[in-house]
């Protein structure tokens, strides 16, 4: 490890005293909101990720009110967020915590890890954290920190996890971690570094390249196009909608799709219906899998639900916009 470049660390802590942005859950680093905050930023942004955090921490102040909700209430509050699995998982979780005496949230990061959702990322943010154990966090703006400041351009995840093992300040674990990200994700950010005000300049082997952001070497993304239909029967009461399955957007409902370029013929006699009108046409993408979809509408005198009572994805409110029935 003599070799590689490490960031200074009372550069890096007096960088982020004075720069990191404010945080609900920097103020009040209770566990309960920094795992909320961290499920919510797993895959989201932090503008958007900060509007779902205040308005599930809100709605539940503590782990017990969660747990005494039903799913179904969560997966509405999470609604638009993305990638379901991870509302599921917090609302497993919270049973799970709810039904300990007492129903706290443990420190140690193994007993975290055991937990549903929680995988060695997320343990080693929330017992730093809220607790101060120190262990090192490895995330995406600590890959691409690690990958500049040593100019590796696809480092494997053991070594960086040793590096970050190695600088990690255990007297302030949770501030250290936080300070690294806080600089992958405000200044070593991918595509424009700011590295005229970036405190580890001095340590930094990929500003002295011609180009630092070709570290780390970017991943291609491997996504699965999906053809098919979707078929919306309306009545006044509203349309036909049921709960998906998967982890994709199980849990929350949608209208009926076919995956197959030639299954509209099936899903109409499954419905029982004939001759739909095609209203429009829709291309959604998920992180591997691109939908474009084929909209049809039929009408009918009677059943089907109001869609703003039920949580739905994305993919369904757009279905539903280009068939008319969109709702808020
Ligand atoms: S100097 Fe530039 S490339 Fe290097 S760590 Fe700082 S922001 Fe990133």
């Amino acid at each position: 490890m003599e070799d590689q470049g490490y960031p200074s660390q009372s550069r890096l802590l007096e960088w982020y005293e004075q720069n990191s942005r404010s945080l609900p859950w920097r103020e009040n680093p209770d566990p309960w909101a920094v795992l909320l905050s961290e499920f919510i930023l797993q895959q989201t942004k932090m503008e958007v990720g900060l509007r779902y955090w205040k308005k599930m921490y809100e709605r539940f102040p503590t782990i017990q009110e969660m747990s005494i909700s039903p799913l179904e209430e969560v997966m509405l509050l999470w609604q638009g967020c993305g990638y379901y699995a991870r509302a599921r998982n917090l609302h497993k979780l919270s049973i799970e915590i709810g039904s300990r005496t007492p129903p706290i949230i443990p420190s140690n990061p193994s007993e975290l890890e055991k937990l549903p959702g929680i995988g060695p990322y997320t343990a080693a943010a929330i017992a730093s954290i809220s607790f101060g154990i120190p262990v090192a966090v490895v995330d995406g703006n600590v890959r691409r920190v690690y990958s500049r400041l040593n100019a590796i351009l696809d480092p494997k995840n053991s070594e960086i996890q040793k590096w970050a093992d190695f600088c990690l300040d255990k007297d302030r674990a949770g501030d250290w971690n936080q300070s690294l990200m806080e600089l992958g994700a405000t200044v070593c950010t991918p595509r424009a570094p700011k590295c005229d005000i970036c405190p580890i300049l001095s340590n930094c082997k990929a500003k002295l390249t011609e180009n630092p952001t070709k570290f780390p070497m970017s991943k291609r993304r491997v996504s699965t196009k999906i053809q098919g239909h979707a078929l919306v029967i309306s009545s006044p009461e509203g349309v036909v909608l049921s709960q998906r399955e998967g982890n994709q957007l199980g849990g929350l409902w949608g209208v009926p799709i076919t995956e197959d370029p030639n299954g509209l013929r099936g899903l109409c006699s499954y419905y029982q219906i004939e001759s739909p009108e095609k209203v429009g046409e829709i291309h959604h993408a998920f992180s591997h899998r691109d939908f474009h979809l084929q909209v049809w509408r039929i009408n009918v005198l009677k059943g089907g639900i109001s869609s703003a009572s039920v949580p739905i994805s994305r993919l369904d409110q757009r279905i539903l916009e280009a068939a008319g029935c969109g709702e808020s």
